[in-house]
C-alpha cells in the first residue's frame, strides 16, 4: 500500500467521517498535504491531527474524497479489494435460484465508493464512477473475475457521473470475449434479452426484480378475483419488463408506451421470446404525457398501471418541475384507472424522497377525484442496498395504490 497524501480538515469537519459517512466535500478540507494524484491513497484526518480513514483522492470534484476504509491498521492493497469484493459477490449468491441477472457491487453501499458491477449471466458489466474507482480499475476488474468465475467484462463508464470527477467516459470490452449482441438472462422464471453496450444503465433495470415480481402476482391476483384478462398499462416501459410480468401474471392484454423505438423493438423481440400471443400487446412510440391524455379522449381504462419514468428531478434545483410532472402522470394515470385496479408508481430521483413523493401522488389522488388506498411502499431489489450511514444512495421508490 503506498500513501500519496493526506487531507487535513476543517476544525468540526471529521463528524461526519467518525460516523463513517464515506464523502469527504472539498470544503471540509483545509490542506492538502503531499503531493497526491487523482485516485490515488490518502489518509484522512481531522484537524488536531487525529487519523480518521484512509481513501481516494478528486481534485478535480467537490467530492474531493471518497473512503475505502474506517481501519487505521487496514493496508489498502490488492488484497483489501480482493477480500471486499469477495464479500459482495457473496452477499449476492441467495439470488442466483431467482435470476440471472444481479448487481453484484453497489459503490458506497458495499463499501467501494464509485464501483458498480453487474452480472447478466456470464458477463459483467462494470462502472467506474469515481477517481479512486478508476486508479483501481484492473485492480478491481481481476478480483471481480476471481470473485465469479466469469471470464467476460465490459465497461460502461459513460454516465455522467465521471465527468464530475472529471474523468472522460470509457465503454468497451475490457476482460475477455466481446458480449454478445443481445445477452440472455431469466428472472423468476421470465426471459429478459440485455443489450449491454447499448441499453440504459448497464443495460437492464436490474433494481426492478422485486417490482416486476409483484406487478406480476397482482395481474394474477386480478385475474383470479374474477377479472379475466386484466388490462395492463405499461408507461416508460423501455424494454417491456413490466409489461411481461403482468401478462404472466394475468394473461391479458398489455399497452405499453415508451419514447424509443430501440427500445420498443427489443421489447417485442422479448415478448415473443417468452412465447407470449404478439396480439396481446400493443406497443406504441409516443410521449407519455400527452399519450395519458389521448387514451383518456379515446375512454380507455385499465386495471393494473406502472408509471416508472426517467428521473426527472436531476438534482435539488429541479424539484419543483419534476414534482409538477410526477403530478400530472400520476393525475392522468389515475383517471384512466378502473375502480378495483393497481396502481405502481415510481421516481428515480435521489432529489424527491418518499414522503415528498407521497405527497405529490397524493395531490393527484384528491385532483383526480378518486377514493385510493395505498397498499405498501417499494424500492430497489437487495442487491441495490443502501448504506445506513449514506442516505444520498437512496434513489428507487415507489408506491402501491389501489383505487376503490
Ligand atoms: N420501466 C422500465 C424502465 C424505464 S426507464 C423498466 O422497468 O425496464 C425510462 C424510460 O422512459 C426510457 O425507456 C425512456 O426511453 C422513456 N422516456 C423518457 N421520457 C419519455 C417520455 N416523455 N415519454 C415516453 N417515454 C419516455
Amino acid at each position: 500500500m503506498k500513501v500519496a497524501g493526506e487531507l487535513l480538515l476543517k476544525p468540526g469537519k471529521e463528524r461526519s467521517l467518525k460516523r463513517r459517512h464515506p464523502w469527504v466535500y472539498d470544503t471540509a478540507v483545509a490542506n492538502v498535504r503531499g503531493r497526491p494524484k487523482a485516485g490515488q491513497l490518502v489518509a484522512l484526518r481531522a484537524h488536531g491531527g487525529d487519523w480518521l480513514a484512509w481513501g481516494a483522492y478528486a481534485p478535480d470534484s467537490t467530492l474531493r474524497a471518497r473512503c475505502w476504509s474506517f481501519v487505521e491498521t487496514d493496508a489498502i492493497d490488492e488484497g483489501w479489494f480482493g477480500t471486499r469484493v469477495a464479500e459482495s459477490v457473496r452477499r449476492r449468491a441467495p439470488l442466483v435460484e431467482a435470476t440471472s441477472a444481479t448487481r453484484l457491487v453497489f459503490g458506497e453501499a458495499d463499501g467501494l465508493p464509485g464501483f458498480v458491477a453487474d452480472r447478466y449471466d456470464d458477463q459483467l458489466v462494470v462502472q467506474l464512477q469515481s477517481c479512486g474507482a478508476e486508479t483501481e480499475r484492473e485492480t478491481l476488474l481481476d478480483a471481480l473475475l476471481q470473485a465469479t468465475s466469469c471470464k467476460a467484462i465490459y465497461d460502461r463508464s459513460d454516465s455522467a457521473t465521471r465527468k464530475r470527477e472529471g474523468l472522460a467516459p470509457s465503454s468497451g470490452t475490457v476482460r475477455g470475449p466481446e458480449p454478445a449482441e443481445l445477452v440472455d438472462v431469466h428472472e423468476h422464471g421470465l426471459r429478459y434479452k440485455v443489450d449491454v453496450r447499448r441499453g440504459h444503465k448497464t443495460g437492464f433495470y436490474i433494481d426492478q426484480r422485486d417490482n416486476r415480481r409483484l406487478v406480476q402476482d397482482l395481474a394474477s391476483r386480478l385475474a383470479r378475483g374474477g377479472i379475466d384478462a386484466p388490462r395492463g398499462l405499461n408507461c416508460f416501459c423501455y424494454t417491456g419488463a413490466f409489461s411481461l410480468a403482468a401478462h404472466r401474471g394475468g394473461r391479458g392484454e398489455t399497452w405499453s408506451i415508451d419514447s424509443s423505438a430501440d427500445a420498443l423493438a427489443l421489447a417485442q423481440m422479448q415478448w415473443e421470446a417468452n412465447g407470449f400471443p404478439p396480439a396481446s400487446a400493443r406497443w406504441q412510440d409516443a410521449d407519455v404525457f400527452e399519450a395519458l391524455r389521448a387514451l383518456r379522449t379515446a375512454g380507455e381504462t385499465f386495471d393494473l398501471i406502472v408509471l416508472d419514468p426517467p428521473k426527472f428531478a436531476a438534482s435539488h434545483h429541479h424539484v419543483e418541475r419534476a414534482a409538477r410532472a410526477y403530478k400530472d402522470i400520476n393525475l392522468n394515470a389515475l383517471r384512466l384507472l378502473r375502480p378495483g385496479g393497481f396502481l405502481l408508481t415510481f421516481s428515480c430521483s435521489g432529489a424527491i424522497d418518499v414522503d415528498l413523493f407521497q405527497k405529490i401522488v397524493a395531490g393527484a389522488v384528491i385532483d383526480a377525484g378518486v377514493d385510493c388506498q395505498l397498499l405498501g411502499r417499494l424500492s430497489a431489489g437487495e442487491d441495490h442496498p443502501m448504506s445506513m450511514v449514506h442516505p444520498e444512495g437512496e434513489y428507487l421508490k415507489g408506491l402501491v395504490l389501489r383505487r376503490m
